[in-house]
């Protein structure tokens, strides 16, 4: 009661919280340093594209209103141009947010999510907070997911299987024949999200395009994102395309309102620029061909990668690389104990980081 002492107070108990939490790792978000290049998040250093800025503003004048719920014209401009049912679609605030409304979906914590590891973060950190049991995956010794040990680590207790490809942070992607014996021997009541958050840097031919996979596999899920080639991040809009009642349960679990207005407005935009979009992947993909090649004559063991990074194998030195790029004023994404994660920049901010590269004494 207000006005009682502290000390006649009754002893009060404090607000608990999961205990399970404390042991959750956090999101390590790439690091934006004021005056220096930021090659840390896989964003494209172009900006947005064509006409979303106009797009944005007009949306901003409508900013008191809620967005629409069902992002009903973001899912039909979808739907014309990837030339599927709109109820195979479903919209999510960032892929993330589709990420952990796939584990919501699919598992209790019973039920296994498989997903290869080292891959994108969010898979452990999301899993955990849903409850799901996991199962990590190493990948190959050239840092691809391993399709093979992937299958055998598939239980009648799997209920969901993250696919990375091309695989964050390391960059290889699957071609068609492998992924399809993998696909081939899935069990058709487990959910395989095959998750393409950089499909438009893929390059080469032989990698599958995952909406066609989603046509012939009915346990297939396509995850996408305007945050990489789009070039709107900042925003936060992913989308799925896969069976119908996934795509519909999707929607059930997303928190309302959650792709906000700007949001819906930009990627409409941003779909209309397919010309713009397409240019600049194949500058990144140019300038990902060179960068790779003149880290592969620094020593560095580059694995190949069909996505807008490269990765670098530095074991134990991961830490001191990101320092020493630190110190040259840019900024990448180390994982300690592991490697380093670089982003394609245009040409310019990739002299800069092979400048950095070249002062790192790689045997020292
Ligand atoms: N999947 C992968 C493989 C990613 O690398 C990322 C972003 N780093 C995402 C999903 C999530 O992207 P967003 O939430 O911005 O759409």
């Amino acid at each position: 009661k207000r006005g009682t002492p502290p000390e006649q107070r009754e002893p009060r108990m404090t607000v608990r919280i999961r205990p399970d939490l404390d042991q959750l790792p956090a999101y390590v978000a790439g690091r934006t340093v004021a005056g220096s290049l930021k090659l840390a998040s896989n964003e494209v250093s172009a900006g947005p594209l064509p006409g979303v800025a106009e797009a944005v503003a007009c949306a901003a004048a409508d900013a008191h209103r809620y967005p629409d719920i069902g992002a009903a014209r973001l899912t039909e401009a979808l739907a014309a141009h990837l030339d599927v049912d709109l109820g195979r679609i479903a919209v999510g605030c960032g892929s993330v947010a589709l990420c952990e409304q796939l584990i919501q979906i699919t598992c209790t914590a019973e039920d296994t999510v498989v997903y290869p590891w080292r891959s994108f973060e969010a898979y452990p950190i999301l899993s955990r907070i849903v409850g799901a049991t996991e199962v990590q995956v190493p990948l190959t010794a050239e840092h691809a997911v391993d399709l093979d040990a992937m299958a055998a680590a598939i239980t009648p207790r799997t209920r969901l299987v993250f696919v990375c490809s091309p695989n964050n942070p390391t960059g290889p992607a699957l071609r068609r024949a492998e992924l399809e014996r993998f696909l081939d021997s899935v069990p058709s009541d487990v959910l395989v999200v095959f998750d393409e958050a950089y499909r438009e840097f893929v390059t080469d031919p032989d990698v599958p395009d995952g909406v066609e996979l989603t046509a012939r596999y009915d346990n297939v899920l396509a995850l996408r994102t305007f945050s990489k080639a789009y070039g709107l991040a900042g925003l936060r809009v992913g989308y799925a395309i896969g069976p119908a009642h996934v795509a519909e349960a999707l929607r059930k679990v997303c928190i309302p309102f959650s792709i906000n207005a700007l949001g819906q407005a930009a990627a409409i935009a941003s779909l209309a620029a397919q010309d713009e979009m397409r240019a600049r992947c194949a500058a990144i993909t140019a300038e990902r061909v060179r960068v790779r090649d003149e880290l592969i004559a620094l020593g560095h063991a580059v694995p190949e990668t069909q996505a807008n990074f490269v990765w670098l194998p530095l074991g134990d030195r991961a830490g001191e690389f990101n320092e020493h790029c630190l110190a040259e004023r840019v900024v990448v994404r180390a994982f300690a104990g592991s490697g380093a994660r670089i982003t394609i920049g245009d040409a310019a901010e990739n002299d800069l980081l092979l400048g950095a590269a070249k002062s790192f004494p790689l045997h020292g």
